[in-house]
């Protein structure tokens, strides 16, 4: 099998598998995603998604958010970790959503990265899952499980990997693959502990498990 077979293979698997694909971070609003994957780094979603509620009960839009000192900004994110940075980052963002953007967030990958905090993961993250625009997020899981299963060859640098998928993933395709690489590293093809090859459904196809 080449490996663009054995990609699309992986892919129909997964969706079989994970039959509906979504983000595991909560938010009704764009914006909100912006925020809760800054929180993200080095955090679980679960947490994110707890911590944020205090969050936007104390500033519900852009503008109060903008305006919130930033010490109470880290004094409530802080339980994510990298309280100060992330807490800078979020207010910085703000700023320039409210100063430049008119409170709006832009659908163009390159503007999304000079927003403060945004990187390649979480900019691909917003094109795929708020403009439906085709999307690599190469977060924790998925860098693990596309080197298992030998879509790349030891690869662990983001923006590489990130690039190797593309020549791999049909691009309209490629945000829901994300999210399902999220939902089978967290289920079956762990990081912490061995992996679950015996449940699971690439067991007869995965480079780890048949070279
Ligand atoms: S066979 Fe094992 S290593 Fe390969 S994807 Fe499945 S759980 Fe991960």
């Amino acid at each position: 099998m080449t490996k663009e077979e054995l990609t699309i293979e992986i892919m129909d698997r997964l969706e079989k598998e994970y039959p509906v694909a979504g983000c595991t971070l909560d938010y009704n609003q764009a914006w909100k995603l912006l925020v809760s994957v800054r929180l993200a780094a080095q955090c679980t979603d679960a947490r994110v998604n707890i911590v944020v509620q205090g969050l936007y009960e104390k500033y519900p839009d852009i503008n109060s958010l903008a305006e919130a000192d930033v010490d109470e900004i880290e004094e409530i994110v802080r339980p994510c970790g990298l309280g100060r940075s992330k807490a800078r980052d979020i207010s910085a963002c703000m700023k320039m959503l409210r100063d430049e953007y008119d409170g709006r967030i832009p659908d163009d990958f390159d503007a999304l990265l000079k927003l403060p905090g945004v990187g390649r993961k979480s900019a691909n993250l917003i094109m795929g899952d708020v403009f439906g625009k085709p999307a690599i997020v190469t977060d924790t899981h998925c860098i693990r499980l596309v080197n298992r299963m030998g879509l790349v060859d030891g690869i662990k640098e983001p923006k590489k990997v990130e690039m190797a998928l593309w020549k791999l993933v049909p691009p309209e395709k490629g945000s829901d693959f994300c999210h399902r690489l999220v939902y089978h590293g967290r289920d079956i093809c762990t990081a912490r502990t061995k992996p679950h090859c015996d449940k699971c459904c690439l067991q007869d196809i995965c480079a780890k498990n048949i070279l």
